[in-house]
C-alpha cells in the first residue's frame, strides 16, 4: 500500500508541475498556427483584392462606354461641333469617370471637345494605332492632356471605322475605387497603365509585391506588401487568435480533467476498500441440461461516492497497476467464503468462480496463501473455483512461476477455468499447456449466434477441443432463447448471461437460490405426485 501511495504522490506532483510548460507549448503552438493561418489568408485575401479591383475598374470602363456610345451615332451622322459640342458637355455633366470627352472620325485628329475652345488634337499616333488593333476597339493611356496639361488617364474607344471617343478619367477616380475596395491603410497601391506608374507611391520597402492585370487593357494593379501591411492584417486578424488558443485550452483543460480524474481514481482506490465501497456480485452459472445453478462468477463491483459506478474494466488494471490486485482478490474470496459460512444450505453444491490477475497467477505467495486455506478448509478447493485469462505472453520466468503455482492449485483440487477462451488472450497453447476443468467461451462468440453460420462451426471445434482435453464448457454472454436453443442443439453443458440473470448483489443472490430452490422443489412434487 505505502508503495502504490508514494508513486501516487509522485504522479501528482509531476501533474502539478506541468501547467506553466503547457501553457508556454499552447501558445507557441497557437502563434505557429495562427501565422500559418495569416499567411494563407493574407495570400488569398491580397489576391482577391487584386482581381476585385481590375474588375472595379474595367466595370467602370465599361459603364463609362456605354453611358457614352451614343456619341458614335452623331458622329456617323456627320453632325458639326457645334451641334455635337453640348451633347459632349451634357455627357460628361452626368458621367461619374469621365470629366472630358472629345470624338475623332477615322483619324488620330480630335475635332471637336467638350472643352470649350479646343476643337483640334492631336492623338498619339501609337495611342490610335492600340485602338485600331485592339480586338475591342479601346484602349488606355497615361499622358498629359492637351487641355488640362495635367497627367491623366485617357480611354479611347471607337467602332470598327474608327470613329471614336477619347475621355480623360483623372487618376484619383481609378485610385478612389480600389480604395474603396481594399478598405485597407496599410496596404500600398499603385496603377500601372501601359508602362506608366500613375501614383507613383513610395513603395521602396515593401516585402512582396502582387501584380494583377488586366485581359482588356493595358492596364495593372500592384500592391506593396510592407511590414505594416502584414501587422495590420494579423491585428485585424487577433479574435482567430483567440479562438485557436482557447480551442486548444479547452482541449487541454478537458485532457487535463480527464487525468486529473484518473488520478483521483488512483488516489482513491487505495481507500475504498477500508471505506466499503467495493461490493462483490454474483452472475449464476446455469447446467442448460436442467436449468439447475452450478455455481456462479464473483464480479467486483465500485460504487465511487462522488463518481458513482466505476465499471470493472477501468478499476480492475488500475488496481493491478498500482499494485492493489492482491488485497481486492482476498476481499471477492473472502465476499465468496462468506455466503458459504452463512448459508451453507443455499450454497451447497455450487461453486464460485472468482477472476485472478495475470499477475497473481505468478505470485508464488498468492498461490502458497491459498493452499494454506485449502488445508485449513478443506471445502475451500470444492468451493472456490479461479478464473483464468491468458493475458498475452508470459517471459521463460513468468511461464515457471505459472507452471508451479497452477501444479500446486491443481493438487490441492482447486479447479481452474479458462476465461475469455478465443479472444485472442486465451488461445490454443494456453489450454494445452496447463490442466483446466473448465472452458468458458468469451460471449463474442455468442452475440451473432443465429445471424452468422460460420458460429455454429467455430463453436463446434471449440466443443470438440474441450471434449478431447476433457473439460467442461461454459458460454458466456447469453441473452436470447434462441441462442439458448442452438447452444443446447450444440451440446453445451454450461450457460452464463443476462438470459438467466445479470449479476446481483448479495442479498439478491440470496433471493435468485431461494426462489430456484422452491422452483425445483415444486417441480420434483410435482413429479411425485404425477407418479
Ligand atoms: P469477465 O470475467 O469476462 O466477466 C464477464 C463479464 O460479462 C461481466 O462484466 C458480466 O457482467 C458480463 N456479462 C455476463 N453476462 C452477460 C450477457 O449476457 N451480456 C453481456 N453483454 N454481458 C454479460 P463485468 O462485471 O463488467 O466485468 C468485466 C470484467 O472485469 C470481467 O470480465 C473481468 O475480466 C473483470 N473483473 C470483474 N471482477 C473482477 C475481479 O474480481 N477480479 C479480476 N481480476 N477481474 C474482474
Ligand atoms: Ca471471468
Ligand atoms: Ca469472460
Amino acid at each position: 500500500m505505502f508503495s502504490a501511495q508514494t508513486k501516487f504522490d509522485s504522479l501528482l506532483g509531476k501533474l502539478n508541475n506541468q501547467p506553466l510548460r503547457h501553457q508556454i507549448i499552447m501558445i507557441s503552438l497557437s502563434l505557429v498556427i495562427f501565422a500559418i493561418f495569416c499567411l494563407y489568408n493574407s495570400e488569398r485575401l491580397f489576391t482577391h483584392l487584386g482581381k476585385q479591383s481590375i474588375a472595379d475598374i474595367e466595370n467602370a470602363l465599361e459603364q463609362t462606354r456605354s453611358e457614352t456610345k451614343h456619341i458614335l451615332n452623331q458622329i456617323s451622322a456627320e453632325q458639326s461641333c457645334t451641334q455635337l459640342a453640348p451633347q459632349l458637355r451634357q455627357t460628361v455633366f452626368m458621367s461619374d469617370y469621365a470629366k472630358e470627352i472629345g470624338v475623332f472620325k477615322g483619324s488620330p485628329t480630335i475635332y471637336c471637345t467638350s472643352t470649350e475652345g479646343y476643337s483640334q488634337v492631336e492623338i498619339y499616333s501609337t495611342i490610335f494605332d492600340r485602338v485600331a488593333h485592339s480586338p475591342t476597339h479601346e484602349t488606355l493611356a497615361f499622358t498629359r492632356t492637351a487641355i488640362t496639361k495635367q497627367n491623366s488617364i485617357l480611354y479611347i474607344y471607337s467602332d470598327s471605322q474608327l470613329n471614336g471617343v477619347s475621355m480623360v478619367i483623372p487618376p484619383r477616380y481609378l485610385t478612389r475605387l480600389i480604395n474603396g475596395i481594399i478598405n485597407q491603410e496599410h496596404l500600398i497601391f499603385d496603377i500601372k497603365v501601359y508602362q506608366y506608374h500613375i501614383l507613383g507611391q513610395d513603395h521602396q520597402d515593401y516585402i512582396k509585391s502582387m501584380v494583377f492585370n488586366s485581359d482588356v487593357f493595358p492596364l495593372q494593379v500592384e500592391f506593396y506588401l510592407t511590414a505594416k501591411t502584414y501587422i495590420s492584417y494579423l491585428l485585424s486578424k487577433i479574435w482567430v487568435l483567440l479562438c485557436i488558443y482557447f480551442s486548444l485550452l479547452s482541449c487541454y483543460l478537458y485532457k487535463r480533467k480527464i487525468v486529473i480524474q484518473k488520478k483521483s481514481l488512483e488516489s482513491s482506490i487505495l481507500h475504498a476498500l477500508e471505506a466499503k465501497q467495493f461490493e462483490v456480485y454474483f452472475q449464476p452459472i446455469v447446467q442448460s441440461s436442467d436449468r439447475s445453478v452450478a455455481g456462479c462468477e464473483a464480479l467486483l463491483r465500485w460504487n465511487h461516492p462522488t463518481q458513482g459506478f466505476i465499471p470493472p474494466n477501468i478499476f480492475i488494471p488500475l488496481a493491478e497497476r498500482l499494485g492493489f490486485i492482491e488485497q481486492l482478490t482476498d476481499f471477492v474470496i473472502d465476499e465468496a467464503c462468506a455466503l458459504y459460512e452463512h448459508h451453507p444450505q443455499l450454497m451447497q453444491g455450487k461453486y464460485v468462480s472468482v477472476n485472478i490477475a495475470r499477475e497473481l497467477m505468478c505470485s508464488t505467495a498468492f498461490t502458497d496463501k491459498i493452499i494454506a486455506r485449502c488445508i485449513n478448509n478443506p471445502a475451500f478447493s470444492q468451493n472456490i473455483a479461479f478464473e483464468i485469462t491468458e493475458d498475452g505472453d508470459f517471459s521463460d520466468s513468468e511461464q515457471k512461476m505459472v507452471e508451479r503455482n497452477f501444479r500446486l492449485l491443481s493438487h490441492s483440487g482447486m479447479r481452474l477455468f479458462v476465461d475469455d477462451f478465443g479472444t485472442g488472450y486465451s488461445g490454443l497453447n494456453f489450454v494445452r499447456q496447463f490442466h483446466f476443468d473448465t472452458l468458458k467461451i468469451d460471449q463474442v462468440f455468442v452475440k451473432n449466434l443465429g445471424h452468422e453460420p460460420h458460429l455454429n462451426n467455430v463453436l463446434i471445434s471449440m466443443l470438440q477441443l474441450a471434449a478431447s482435453l476433457r473439460m467442461r464448457v461454459i458460454v458466456e454472454g447469453v441473452e436470447t432463447q434462441e441462442q439458448l436453443a442452438i447452444l443446447n442443439q450444440l451440446g453445451v453443458d454450461y450457460i452464463q448471461g443476462y438470459l438467466f440473470s445479470k449479476p446481483l448483489p448479495q442479498a439478491q443472490w440470496l433471493d435468485y437460490l431461494s426462489h430456484c430452490a422452491a422452483k425445483e422443489e415444486q417441480e420434483s412434487a410435482e413429479l411425485a405426485y404425477s407418479h
